[in-house]
Parts: C-alpha cells; structure tokens; sequence
C-alpha cells in the first residue's frame, strides 16, 4: 500500500521533502466495514491548508499522516450493506492506495459509472462550490456583469458558464493565451482577460464597461486589485478562495490599504461573504446534482480535466496546480481500472 505522508510542515512553496512516499501493508477492514482501492485522486489548492497548522476551518493532517484527499475507488471487500464488491465509490482515500472505511461520507456510484472521474470535479465538490457560491451569494441578474479568475479551472470555469446561462456578461481572468482563448470559443465567456499581462487592470476595465456587479474571488493579489476600483453599488464578492496567496509565508508588500478597502465596501454597498462550501450549503447538494445534470445533459456546460498517471507524480502535480500548471481540473490516476 503506497502512501503519500506528510513528512514535514512546507514554509511557502511545498518542496520534495514536504511530502513521502513509504510502502505500508495492506489494511484489512473487520466487520461493518470495507476495504477500498483507490483508483483516482482529486487535486484541490485546500489541500495546501491542510499542510499548514495555521489555524483553519479544518484541522491538519498530522506530520507523519496520509495526506488527505477526496477519492474515486473500487470496492475490493465489504460488510456494508449497500457497498458490493466491485462497485465504485466517492470517497476520502486519501493519498493511497487502499483505504478502509466504515461508509461515512461515501457515495456509491454504482459497478460501471459513465464519467467516474466528474465526482471529484463538475459533478461534486468543485462544481458545487460554483453552483452555491455564485447562485446563493453572487445572486446574479440577468444582465449585470460577472468577473471570475482561475477562469478554466473547476471552479472559475463552471461559475462562468452558469453566468451565461442566468444571462450575465461572463469576463474570466486566467493565466496565457491558450487558456484566454478556451474561456472564450469553448467555454462562452465575453472576455478573457491574461493576468500575466503588463496592462492586465487596464484590460479588464476595458472589458467592463458597465462595472463588475459579482466579482467570484478565486485568486485574491493583483486581481482582487484591479477589481475593488470597478466593482458597481451593491456589488457582491463570494470569497471563495485565495490561491494566490496559499503559499505566502509572510504579510503581502506594500502600503496598507485594509481602511481603504473597507471605505469601497462601504461607500459601494458591497456585499463580500466568504463561505465553505459543505459547511454552508451541504443542504443544497441534491438540488445542485439535479439542476448540473440536466445541464450537462444538454450540453450546456463543458468541463475540461487533466488526468496524470501514477500516485508518484501527485506532488509535483499538486505544486504546479497552484501556480497554475495546470489546464482543467487535475486529477491523479493511481490505479487503471
Ligand atoms: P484551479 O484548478 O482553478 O487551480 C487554481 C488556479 O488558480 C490555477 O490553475 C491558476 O490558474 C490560478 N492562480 C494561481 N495563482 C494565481 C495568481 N497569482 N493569480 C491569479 N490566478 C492564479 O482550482 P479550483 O477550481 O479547484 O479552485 C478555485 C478556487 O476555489 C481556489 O481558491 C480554491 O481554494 C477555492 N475553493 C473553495 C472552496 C470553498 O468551499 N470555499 C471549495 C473548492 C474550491 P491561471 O493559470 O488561470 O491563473
């Protein structure tokens, strides 16, 4: 049983020695539970979180634990009812090959799901996290104009599409041309605009000329930057997360511009609500799964992954994620089926 350890507490960017693969043995699950072989990991920026001991809404792994992560796996034995051999689940494996579970948390997919990997991506917690974020906080009217970043990712790329179905203006922010031009032909966007860009806030001024009504943050830095000055009365920001700065070891530079920032929410009406997404709307989940698949069904939102073969990869996987490496949500394979 490969497993991926927390081997030491990473101080800004994770490096080789953050994490450790050892060789454990098998587990073997007893009564009222089951053994599962994971099959595929999902990638996510929380997990840089969990690394840290920095006080959270969640607790760390422990130096010295399996990383955590949410998991596709195959049943390999089960004293559950309603778990079979050889059928597929959504899980929390973690960074291994096989874990044991009780059942807590586990959704079964049943023996031969058609997409098993859109669980971990358009079908759960990313596309969810777009879905309650921008419907329950971003309250978007036709109309208004939507900003989000990390724009081809899960997230971002699934709040811009909704966007455009609820009849916004959908400007995205991501990183190069190549994923501008995705957002823009394959996605729907209006615009894409490059954060790399020497003129990136002048660009995106240029692309809402009528204001940023929701502004989704994903990234946090030098987008929420440009933002603040564009944002209309009564704007909404849900915060979803601030990748741009989960390796930041230290307070941002510059002028402390904290009152200023207060003196716009103010003066602009904004509302800005942060939320985490199974502790807010983890209600909502089958409303979600519900209004996603018909979506999907009619092929009005896309999704895009990047599958990297082989548990041995995922940390270098992980660390590009969150420096953008990545092109579509990244999901590590660890076994073939
Ligand atoms: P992505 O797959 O989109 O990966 C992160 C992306 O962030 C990168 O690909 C990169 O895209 C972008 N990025 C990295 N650094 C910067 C930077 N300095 N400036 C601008 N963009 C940057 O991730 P997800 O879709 O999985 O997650 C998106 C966000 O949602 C994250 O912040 C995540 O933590 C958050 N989240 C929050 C949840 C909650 O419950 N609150 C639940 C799930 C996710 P590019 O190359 O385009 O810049």
């Amino acid at each position: 049983n490969r497993q991926l350890i927390l081997a030491e507490r990473p101080r800004g960017e994770p490096t080789k020695d953050t994490l450790k693969l050892i060789e454990t043995p098998i587990p073997t699950a007893g009564a009222g539970q089951m053994l599962l072989r994971t099959t595929l990991l999902s990638l996510d920026p929380y997990m840089r979180g969990r690394m840290s001991d920095a006080p959270s809404y969640a607790a760390p792994v422990e130096v010295g634990g399996v990383m955590v992560g949410g998991t596709v796996a195959q049943v390999v034995t089960s004293d559950i009812d309603g778990f079979a051999v050889g059928d597929y689940v959504l899980s929390l494996n973690g960074w291994q090959d096989y874990a044991v579970s009780d059942g807590t948390g586990v959704t079964n997919l049943g023996k031969s799901p058609d997409h098993p990997s859109w669980a971990l991506g358009i079908l759960g917690m990313p596309g969810f996290t777009a879905w309650a974020g921008l419907t329950r906080i971003g309250a978007p009217q036709p109309g208004e104009t939507i900003v989000v970043a990390a724009a081809t990712g899960p997230v971002g790329a699934t709040v811009g599409q909704i966007g455009k179905l609820l009849g916004c203006r959908v400007v995205g922010v991501a990183g190069g041309s190549d994923k501008c031009d995705h957002a823009v032909t394959n996605l729907g966007f209006d615009a894409c605009i490059d954060h790399k860009a020497d003129d990136f806030a002048e660009q995106l001024a240029a692309a809402t000329p009528d204001g940023i009504d929701v502004y989704f943050e994903n990234v946090g830095g030098k987008v929420l930057d440009a933002v603040i000055p564009l944002l209309n009365a009564n704007a909404r920001i849900p915060v979803c997360g601030l990748v741009s700065q989960y390796n930041a070891t230290e307070m941002p530079d510059g002028p402390d511009r904290m009152n200023w920032l207060m003196g716009q929410i103010l003066s602009k009406k904004v509302k800005v609500q942060g939320f985490i997404i199974f502790d807010d709307f983890g209600h909502l989940y089958p409303e979600f799964a519900r209004e996603m698949s018909v979506w999907i069904e009619a092929g009005k939102i896309k999704y895009r992954e990047e599958i990297i073969d082989g548990l041995e990869n995922a940390p270098k996987a992980f660390v590009g994620l969150l420096k953008g490496e990545n092109f579509g949500k990244r999901v590590i394979r660890v076994a073939q089926d």
